[in-house]
């Protein structure tokens, strides 16, 4: 059978295992991202990670690594993040000493990735995991789109108030300053509101949006307000994105889609209110959940398996 090691590397939390080549993942495990100590506590991390996985086990070893981190990244090197400080860090460095080949990859492109190899999929989605950051993967015509310059898909980014809250990425107003999960949690004063950066763990837990949706389901006014002007700052941004591409769906993943239809329904009402001539794209939660960024690093891994089907 065989299987590759996979690490989804998120602003808070790490998370690594054993995915075989229909997407099972075993041997889930889940270590802290040291990212308070500094770069490369966070590269030694996640070596140490790589290292342990990589590791015969039962006289059985993985056929390759696949590892997906934030941040603007190549097959090479992890060239920039915003949430981890780090600058041009080369794949070796992530894996010395190991001897399988090694991928390297972008989580939310790679969660994609899975979610068109695994999920339901479609020809023509955004797929939108909503974490600590949020972030975009583009699929147009059934392939991800990642720009002139690898940066297509910074959804979180989309200005949707002039002027309005700094955002970690250096702008204002941006959707994630109201709509990530951390954007929530600063705005209701919860632990948890951390600067997301560019690129702060898309893929990532909730970031505080679980306490902030337990405040609004308690009946606090300043949880609801936060959660209704973050429904209106995604529909905002959803109705810019539906108008310039014409998805067919919008594919919501990440910890804050486990809000589920009290995310989801607000939203939908919202984004067809704001359309006024054509009709809404389908919005859903991902079937994969939070395993889209296990099983989008292990399609990385699988893409570098010599003799193994390609990706998809
Ligand atoms: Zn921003």
């Amino acid at each position: 059978m065989g299987y590759v090691a996979a690490i989804d590397v998120g602003g808070t939390t790490m998370k690594g295992g054993f995915v075989t080549r229909d997407g099972t993942i075993h041997a889930f495990e889940r270590r802290p991202t040291p990212r308070a100590e500094g770069p490369a506590r966070v590269v030694a991390a996640v070596s140490a990670f790589v290292a342990d996985l990589a590791r015969p086990r039962d006289g059985e070893r993985p056929l390759a690594v696949g590892l997906a981190v934030p941040g603007l990244v190549t097959p090479t090197h992890a060239v920039f993040s915003a949430a981890f400080g780090w600058r041009d860090v080369p794949v070796s460095a992530f894996a010395a000493g190991v001897d399988v080949p090694v991928a390297l990859g972008h989580d939310v492109r790679s969660a994609g990735e899975a979610e068109l190899a695994y999920g339901e999929g479609g020809r023509d989605v955004l797929y939108l995991p909503i974490g600590t950051g949020i972030a975009g993967a583009v699929v147009l015509s059934g392939e991800l789109y990642g720009g002139a310059g690898g940066w297509a898909g910074q959804i979180g980014h989309i200005p949707v108030r002039p002027g309005g809250a700094a955002c970690g990425c250096g702008q204002r107003g941006c959707l994630a300053a109201y709509a990530s999960g951390g954007g929530m949690a600063a705005r209701c004063g919860v632990d948890g509101g951390m600067d997301g950066g560019v690129d702060g763990g898309a893929g990532g837990g909730a970031g505080g949006a679980e306490e902030v949706l337990r405040r609004v389901l308690d009946g606090d006014a300043r949880a609801g307000r936060v959660w209704g002007e973050a429904v209106e700052a995604l529909a905002l941004a959803l109705a810019t994105y539906t108008l310039v591409l014409d998805p067919a769906a919008v594919v919501i993943g990440g910890g804050v889609s486990q809000a589920g239809e009290h995310l989801l329904g607000p939203l939908r009402e919202a984004l067809a209110g704001r359309l006024a001539f054509r009709r809404a794209p389908q919005v859903r939660a991902s079937s994969l959940g939070a395993r889209a960024g296990l099983m989008g690093a292990g399609l990385l891994g699988w893409g570098v398996v010599p003799g193994a089907p390609g990706r998809r």
